[in-house]
């Protein structure tokens, strides 16, 4: 087990989780190395994984703003085929996902058999932004971890593996982040003044995280806090828990039902 992983039950105070990688790793030129060799076992595994056709893997990414959800996707899935690689970002529900219950959008685009899909935020946002601005009252709300946990289940019971990343910042790096996408003419669009509203709450926010990983890192579906302060740590500690969560699965390649070398191509 990874020891950023949330054992099912755990009472979760992100202020006792280091938000920085040194406490865990001193080395970066290493992690960096190391982080890249994961990068082309990922881009193996992947192929063979799309080869089989069986099994899937869903991996969840949520952040406060300028946690760094898109640098990761970018880093960690670099150079892997993007035709079995599909990426889903969730915004606020259209009118027509709104008259759906709050999973409908969420289910249609897990992935398929051979896929490995990976959420840019995901049904968490019902208990975490949709809690924190009253986007429904508590006691609709509150029944959706049990749903949650339950709708995971069933897709784990359906041969998806599910990996949960919370990509843990300090508040002083969200601000440096910030600044930076002001400063930076190239970043400015990553910038929203809405995301220094959600900064103001920040500690309902924190304390939104704080009960649905503790509430939500189940056996079948695991939370993993990540030290996010520094990217190359960040990365490294994903890219380990992805390629031994590919190993785990250990998918093959098909079986041929013909004899390699006995066929013979027409002159
Ligand atoms: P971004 O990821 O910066 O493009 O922003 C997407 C926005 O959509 C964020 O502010 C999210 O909080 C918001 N969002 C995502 N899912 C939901 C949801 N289920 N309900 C309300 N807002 C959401
Ligand atoms: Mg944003």
């Amino acid at each position: 087990m990874s020891k950023h992983q949330i054992t099912p039950g755990q009472q979760v105070k992100l202020d006792e989780i280091p938000t920085r990688g040194e406490e865990f790793c001193d080395d970066r030129r290493q992690a960096e190395k190391r982080f890249k060799q994961l990068r082309d076992e990922i881009i193996k595994w992947q192929q063979v994984l799309w080869s089989e056709g069986r099994q899937k893997l869903l991996i969840v990414l949520q952040a406060t703003d300028a946690g760094g959800k898109d640098s990761t996707i970018r880093k960690v899935f670099m150079g892997v085929n993007p035709q079995g690689v599909k990426v889903v970002g969730f915004k606020a529900p259209s009118t027509l996902e709104r008259s759906h219950d709050y999973l409908w959008r969420v289910h249609n685009e897990v992935p398929p058999a051979g896929m490995i899909g990976v959420f840019n935020r995901s049904h968490y946002e019902d208990v975490l932004v949709v809690r924190v601005e009253n986007l429904v009252p508590e006691d609709v709300w509150s029944k959706r971890y049990q749903h949650i946990n339950d709708f995971e289940r069933l897709l784990t019971d359906t041969g998806t593996r599910i990996l949960k990343f919370y990509l843990h910042i300090s508040r002083d790096e969200q601000r440096e982040r910030f600044q930076d996408r002001l400063d930076v003419p190239e970043k400015h669009y990553k910038f929203s003044l809405d995301d220094l509203e959600k900064r103001k709450k920040w500690d309902a926010y924190r304390a939104a995280f704080e009960e649905a990983l503790t509430r939500c890192s189940t056996e079948w579906a695991p939370w993993h806090v990540i030290p996010a302060d520094q990217k190359w740590y960040r990365n490294l500690a994903i890219s380990e828990i992805i390629v031994k969560t590919l190993e785990d699965m250990n998918p093959q390649f098909p079986t041929i039902d013909f004899d390699p070398a006995s066929v013979k191509i027409d002159e």
